[in-house]
């Protein structure tokens, strides 16, 4: 289906006329954009939220349950914020990243996308040097395990230890 893309459109909440960037996208149109403004969209949304409240709760468990990827995106960014750690990473960049990984880039064991509560196979981003900004060419995809056993390490050092291990096993 060819999009039509006007410049401007006409919101129907605030009869005023704004440049289509003002305007949140949908692809199921032909006009591929809401008919309300940004603005008014989000007004109307704070003011339907703050009325159903219960029925928000229930939208975004249902939310996160048909788009575990996206959730997990915006949820591991906003965390390594919250820590001050320097993210220069966006959820699209994320998303695409791992948009095709379902197992574990370090053991090969598969990741448990749909698994809400914290478990060994769970989706993790590693840094692979922990000195580095974070950024599409220093992160890996790795399981809640092996992320816990790598720890602070880089992963040459990890590789070092897991060495030094099968070294000590070989000897006895
Ligand atoms: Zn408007
Ligand atoms: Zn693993």
């Amino acid at each position: 289906m060819q999009k039509i893309q006007p410049k401007t459109k006409i919101c129907t909440v605030c009869k005023k006329r704004k440049s289509i960037t003002k305007f949140y996208k949908r692809n199921d149109r032909r006009i591929g954009y809401h008919s309300r403004c940004k603005q008014c969209a989000d007004k109307l949304h704070v003011e339907w939220v703050k009325n159903n409240p219960l029925q928000n709760l229930d939208n975004n468990r249902k939310w996160k349950i048909s788009n575990p990827k996206r959730y997990w995106c915006n949820k591991t960014i906003n965390h390594h914020k919250d820590y001050g750690i320097k993210v220069e990473i966006t959820t699209i960049e994320l998303l695409n990243y791992i948009k095709d990984i379902d197992n574990c880039e370090l053991c090969g064991k598969e990741i448990s996308w749909y698994n809400t509560k914290t478990s060994l196979n769970s989706p993790t981003m590693d840094r692979i040097n922990n000195e580095d900004v974070i950024d599409i060419s220093n992160i890996m995809l790795i399981c809640h395990q092996c992320n816990t056993t790598k720890n602070v390490r880089t992963l040459k050092e990890f590789y070092e230890y897991c060495e030094l291990i099968l070294k000590r096993r070989d000897k006895t």
